[in-house]
């Protein structure tokens, strides 16, 4: 039996660098030592109650996504922004139900259902609302369409589908698994070590991310629709029609606010440190990957009011692949091609954000501070396109700020 030193080494350098996603991953491989809490102003984080063996210490090292991103490989196409591509469409769920309580096109949810039905998985795991507290998020596990339904939809806060991983793989069984593209990452990397993985899940679906705003985000929501915190029984961030409002349900009353003002004036200026240098949030070593495939503003906000939802999906392996045609074939979910071309119009934030990923990284060691190991990712190739004084201004702000201890606030 290896001695367990103090404290995990990797867990305690990627707190102090700011670059925890909350995945949950290290709670998973060393129960005893580190649980999740809701840190400060809401961002999910590993506390560190005991020690861990060295070989646990190399296990996280080798999977945190604060230590390391999985690289992108295996598609016939590379994009270095949208990554890895076997195919591009816009589509949606058949089914009108899903397509107007989720999030996009229900592409996610009209997937996981299909996959559900047709014996590919016999369940899910993924994000529901916190019963407890509607705001935050827990772990679940669903085995059925009416499951599925009631856990759609995007949640702008702390989720850690990671930590619910060992006991799911202890499970057996086979599941589709649902994250955020650093969950996807962590859960790549942790494959490279435990078999299990692999023979327990045979599909990985992700979406495009605009990064986590902290639990704080909903307090200044709720602030702001004047319904106190404690009172909510429901709390939708958006989805029920396309963007959907986010809306906060109490017994004595019901009060929404658009897509636009909820994100972009509130959950984005929350959003941590971590995911303003991700190298990876388009999900680019899921099996699918969704996003909005709307037509927006240079900010990346719809130019429409409500529609019917649609979905950008980016298949990207063939297990990806497989299934989308049996989706199609099935009826579950229909889908046209898209252009490559076309989804930087859909996205122009996320192609914003990975030009700039080079110089905001190489503020790091200039500031002594670590950086996730970030190879096999089409950085570099994708600062080309960033001018000079955008990234100029970017190393520059990222010094400053780190300096000043307001990193989140690039
Ligand atoms: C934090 C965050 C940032 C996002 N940023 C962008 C962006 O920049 N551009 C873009 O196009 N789309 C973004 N999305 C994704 C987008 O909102 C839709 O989720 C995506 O288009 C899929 O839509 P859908 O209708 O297919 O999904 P649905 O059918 O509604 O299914 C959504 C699935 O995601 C899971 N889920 C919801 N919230 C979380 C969470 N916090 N963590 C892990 N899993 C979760 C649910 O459990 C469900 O299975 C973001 C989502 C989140 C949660």
């Amino acid at each position: 039996m290896q001695p367990a030193s103090a404290k995990s080494p990797t867990v305690t350098r990627v707190l102090n660098g700011e670059l925890c996603t909350g995945c949950g991953l290290c709670a998973a491989l060393a129960p005893q030592a580190i649980r999740m809490e809701s840190a400060p102003p809401g961002y999910a984080r590993p506390l560190q109650i005991g020690g861990v063996t060295p070989e646990t210490e190399r296990r996280i090292a080798d999977s945190c996504p604060g230590a390391v991103v999985e690289p992108w490989q295996g598609a016939p196409n590379t994009h270095p922004t949208w990554g890895p591509w076997r195919r591009v469409m816009t589509g949606a769920s058949t089914d009108p139900k899903v397509r107007f309580e989720a999030s996009s096109g229900g592409a996610i949810s009209g997937l996981l259902i299909h996959a559900l039905e047709s014996g590919l998985v016999d369940r899910v795991l993924h994000i529901a609302p916190d019963p407890a507290d509607p705001t935050r998020n827990v772990n679940a596990i669903s085995r059925s369409g009416e499951e599925i339904l009631a856990r759609a939809g995007s949640r702008y806060t702390a989720s850690s589908p990671l930590a619910a991983i060992e006991q799911a793989l202890a499970d057996g069984g086979a599941m589709a698994f649902v994250g955020k593209p650093c969950d996807v990452s962590a859960l790549r990397r942790l494959a490279r070590q435990d078999a299990r993985v692999a023979r327990h899940v045979p599909i990985v679906l992700s979406f495009f991310c605009g990064g986590m705003p902290s639990h704080g985000g909903v307090g200044r929501i709720l602030n702001a629709l004047g319904v106190p915190a404690e009172e909510v029984v429901e709390f939708r961030y958006r989805g029920r029609g396309w963007p959907g409002a986010c809306v906060a349900r109490s017994e004595r009353r019901t009060a929404e606010m658009s897509y636009a003002d909820s994100w972009g004036s509130h959950l984005s200026k929350e959003v941590q440190f971590r995911c303003k240098i991700c190298p990876d949030a388009v999900g680019g070593v899921a099996d699918i990957a969704c996003a909005d495939a709307w037509y927006g503003d240079e900010e990346g906000y719809p130019s429409f009011e409500e529609q019917e939802g649609r979905s950008l999906i980016v298949t990207r392996t063939e297990a990806g692949d497989r299934l989308i045609d049996s989706a199609l074939a099935a009826g579950r979910i229909e889908a046209e091609p898209l252009p490559i071309e076309e989804v930087g119009k859909m996205q122009p934030s996320q192609a914003r954000r990975k030009r700039l990923i080079l110089a905001r990284t190489a503020a790091l060691p200039l500031t002594l501070q670590p950086r996730p190991r970030m190879r096999g990712l089409r950085v570099a190739q994708a600062a080309r396109e960033a001018s000079l004084a955008d990234a100029a201004r970017n190393l520059l702000g990222t010094i400053r700020r780190t300096l000043k201890g307001t990193r989140s606030r690039l």
